[in-house]
């Protein structure tokens, strides 16, 4: 059987990564069919739009993206294509995976094995209402946390530590303080673990679950939060890992998921062929994991250890002078 994916190779880095992240997914027999569409700047200098109508039809067709990183232009009005995308998709639920790599330079070594399950669609990271007074004294910002909104995040948390056999999921909050919209998250938290009993449940306010983060990451398990919140810890549990260069999220909805790499288009290194094509390559296999391959999925990701642990054809950024697609192939070989 064939399955028809949407795959955007986006700017910068972006078609270097893709045609890499391809690459290897050609390899697996996976049955996947790639439909090409445009986003970002490359849509634009193309069809004068950022992201065409055609795209947004193939998405809702396929329901499943595979997506590089794309360039929103600063000025000119436009808000970011990744949170436009998100809003139209109703992709409520950011997962993204942290997970010990060899030889990456990370200073835990192994040991951590987390996800952070991120709302995506409401809380302060919106920022609804913003503004700033005429006199630039005082600056405002709305946050609204919905129990709707609540509640599916913390039951995706759930169902993938289900899912996946993992043991724990710690909700993160600042109910302490921010009684109102941390609070409701935080109650509605609670609720829906008495309907998990197999599922650990434990509360951490924010900041302790920074410091904790840092100090003993391998106690964490499954983390679920608000938008801001979690876009804050994911990066934080990037860095725990090895960096941007291996971090892949997902943005899943119930109609559509896409998956990406979490760095964005690395200008400064664009066109020279030394980008890490493996944030993708890894958002690649939690796509292979949500459209039922998890074999494929798993068989990628230790390729992608092998590669690692070898030392063979890495890029700069894990200290190696290997290039895109060199460090694609000796990746590919292994599968
Ligand atoms: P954008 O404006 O699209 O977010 P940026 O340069 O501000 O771009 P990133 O693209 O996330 O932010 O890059 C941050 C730094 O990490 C840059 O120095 C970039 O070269 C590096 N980087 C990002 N992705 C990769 C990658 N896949 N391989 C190697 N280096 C990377």
């Amino acid at each position: 059987m064939t399955q028809k994916i949407t795959v955007i190779r986006g700017d910068g880095i972006g078609p270097e990564i893709m045609d890499a992240t391809l690459h290897v997914l050609d390899r697996l027999d996976a049955g996947l069919e790639y439909e090409y569409a445009d986003a970002g700047v490359a849509a634009l200098d193309k069809h004068g739009d950022l992201m065409p109508q055609a795209t947004l039809d193939s998405i809702a067709r396929n329901a499943v993206a595979l997506k590089s990183p794309l360039t929103t232009p600063v000025g000119g009005g436009f808000t970011s294509i990744n949170v436009a995308l998100r809003r139209h998709f109703d992709l409520y639920a950011n997962v993204r995976p942290a997970k010990s790599f060899p030889n990456t330079g990370s200073r835990y070594g192994e040991g951590v094995d987390l996800v952070t399950v991120r709302e995506n669609t409401e809380g302060a990271y919106l920022a609804e209402g913003q503004e700033i007074s005429d006199d630039g004294e005082i600056a405002f910002s709305g946050a609204r946390i919905t129990r709707k909104g609540s509640e599916r995040i913390v039951r995706y948390a759930f169902e993938l530590a289900r899912g996946a056999g993992r043991r724990k999921v710690t909700a993160v909050h600042k109910a302490n303080i921010i009684k109102s919209t941390s609070g409701l998250f935080l109650t509605v938290a609670r609720e829906v673990a008495e309907h998990y009993p197999d599922i650990e449940f434990q509360e951490m306010i924010v900041d302790n679950a920074c410091m904790q983060l840092v100090m003993r990451p391998e106690q964490f398990d499954v983390l679920v939060t608000t938008n801001l919140f979690g876009d804050i810890i994911s990066d934080l549990c990037a860095g725990l890992v090895g960096g941007l260069g291996l971090a892949p999220g997902a943005n899943i909805g119930e109609h559509a998921a896409i998956f990406e790499a979490v760095h964005g288009t690395a200008p400064d290194i664009a066109g020279k062929g030394i980008a890490n094509p493996c944030a993708l390559l890894l958002g690649a296999a939690q796509m292979l994991d949500h459209i039922g391959q998890p074999q494929n999925a798993e068989r990628v990701r230790q390729a992608i250890v092998a590669t690692l642990e070898a030392k063979d054809s890495v890029t700069g950024d894990l200290g190696g002078n290997g290039t895109t697609l060199g460090f694609a192939e000796a990746i590919a070989r292994r599968l």
